[in-house]
């Protein structure tokens, strides 16, 4: 074990022990250096079974806990993360690769998840309909119960957070699985979880084969709900594993943001905001800007801006510090190498970077240049296809409406943005644009109290704020007859 990843656990994590899978272990590697950091334990479907019925057993008292009761737990649970924000940042770098402040900000967003959740779990209101006088209509929300979580590699701790939270809120039990690249980060919050005194079987952990456990949890009619964030291709194929149980499922799939400057647009306002959303996690986020739609009369003078910028844009590990990390695996590199090829042959033009980084300090991890890349038209694959890198594809427009329309042409449809200062021009984008979210001269789209989700093949359900507690709740309606004979 690397000496500075301390205190992890590497174990399964059921009915609030910690054991061993029956699997092999598996390494986890820094990106930034290729280094295994430790190995972890892996279960399978006798685990996974195991981890739903321990699930299952804590639901009658977890969902029957005061709300006030969980709320309480949950604020420890918060408070905890607070103070261990540090290692739990460290954790997240040293597995990830995404330079420390991100991870921490990453961290901070988890405390901000519990406390909201927590919060709102004691506000989850029923409703009095008006009823003929001899009955009373009542509707009441209660948790769907066991709650399957699969998360992905990119946000390795907010992923789950902002799962867990508002099911535990309203009082929903757990299994949760996440990325085989990123576990630590996982189960250093579990372990907050039952030192905060979260009671037994009430969130479990598995870890191991994604296909084997993704089909025991779908698969299993004691989970009532699953709840996916990571790619399209996974989401439709869990889909479809569910529908034999008819669960309830929330996908929160892939994006393929636009970014759309308008030329009356403030233009050092909307490079500065492109360079942090692009880079931030090196790209690797589903709401990243994708395409990058400029109006021509700001083009050249946009360019040469984002020129300028781009050239103090420091790449190295995330321990240094610096705006850019690794990316996660050699797949990564692969296909940023396989968009630009395919988009330079077919015409673009790369203006900046365009290169894996190999020597010095590079030289074992996994980095790539930060990249702009201009001339691209929807002949080439980047124009269509998420990339989940430090690329920058350029696009020049003239009218309003062809540029809505090309930003609506793709499959996904979570996040876009664009820069005007007309506001005419504003309202006829913001509502015509077809994604779950709308950035107006503005990229900061997510927090705890509002909703999150896309349209489209971006999935469906919301997380966060109201609607995000709402998908773990089922309505039921009682219809009450007071007209009793004596
Ligand atoms: P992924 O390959 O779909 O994996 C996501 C999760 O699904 C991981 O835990 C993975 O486990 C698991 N998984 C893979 N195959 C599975 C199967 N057959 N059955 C059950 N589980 C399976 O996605 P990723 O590469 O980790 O994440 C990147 C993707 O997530 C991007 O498309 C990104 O846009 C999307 N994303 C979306 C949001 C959003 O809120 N909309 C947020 C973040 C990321 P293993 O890793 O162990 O195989």
């Amino acid at each position: 074990m690397s000496p500075k990843l301390t205190h992890v656990p590497t174990q399964l994590y059921i009915d609030g022990n910690w054991i061993d899978g029956s699997q092999p272990t598996a390494p986890i590697k820094n990106p930034a250096t290729g280094e295994v950091i430790t190995e972890v334990s892996q279960g399978a479907e006798e685990e996974t079974l195991t981890a739903i019925a321990a699930a299952k057993a804590a639901f009658p008292l977890w969902s029957k806990h005061d709300p006030l009761e969980r709320a309480n737990i949950m604020n420890q649970i918060a408070d905890l993360i607070e103070e261990e924000a540090e290692r739990l940042a460290l954790i997240m770098t040293l597995e990830q690769g995404k330079p420390l402040k991100e991870a921490r900000s990453e961290i901070q967003t988890d405390i901000e998840n519990f406390r909201w959740n927590a919060a709102e779990g004691q506000r989850i209101y029923g409703e009095i309909i008006p009823s003929p006088m001899d009955h009373h209509w009542l509707i009441r929300k209660q948790p769907i119960g066991v709650v399957a979580a699969i998360t992905p590699w990119n946000f390795p701790s907010n992923m789950i957070a902002r799962k867990i939270a508002p099911a535990l809120a309203v009082g929903c039990t757990l299994v949760m699985k996440p990325s085989k690249e990123t576990p630590l980060s996982a189960l250093a919050l579990v372990d907050i979880f039952d030192r905060a005194g979260l009671p037994k079987g009430v969130v479990n952990i598995v870890l191991g084969s994604s296909k084997t456990i993704g089909k025991v949890l779908t698969e299993s009619n004691d989970v009532k709900k699953l709840t996916f964030t990571g790619s399209t291709k996974v989401g439709q194929l869990l889909y479809e594993q569910s529908a034999p149980t008819l669960k309830h499922v929330s996908l929160e799939l892939g994006g393929h943001a636009p970014f759309i400057v308008f030329q009356d647009a403030d233009l050092s306002l909307a490079v500065e905001s492109l360079l942090a959303a692009k880079f931030r996690n090196n790209g690797q986020v589903c709401t990243a800007p994708n395409r990058i739609f400029l109006h021509e009369k700001i083009k050249d003078d946009f360019v040469e801006q984002l020129l300028k910028k781009i050239s103090d844009v420091k790449v190295g590990n995330g321990l240094d510090d610096p705006d850019i990390g690794p990316l996660i695996n050699e797949s990564a590199i692969e296909k940023i190498q396989n968009q630009l090829s395919d988009a330079t042959q077919k015409g673009a033009t790369i203006l900046y970077g365009g290169n894996r980084l190999t020597d010095g300090e590079y030289r074992d991890g996994l980095f790539f240049e930060p990249t702009i890349i201009d001339g691209i038209t929807n002949e080439m694959n980047i124009y269509y296809e998420e990339t989940f890198g430090p690329v920058i594809p350029l696009i020049g427009f003239t009218e309003t409406e062809a540029v809505i329309a090309a930003a609506n042409d793709t499959e996904f449809g979570l996040a876009s943005y664009f820069f005007s200062n007309n506001l005419q021009t504003i309202s006829q984008t913001a509502s015509s644009l077809d994604y779950g979210i709308v950035g107006v001269n503005e990229m900061a789209i997510s927090n705890a109290a509002v909703p999150f989700g896309g349209v489209k093949h971006s999935g469906f359900g919301r997380e966060n704020g109201k609607y995000g507690v709402e998908e773990y709740v089922e309505v039921k309606f009682i219809n009450i007859n007071t007209h009793l004979k004596k």
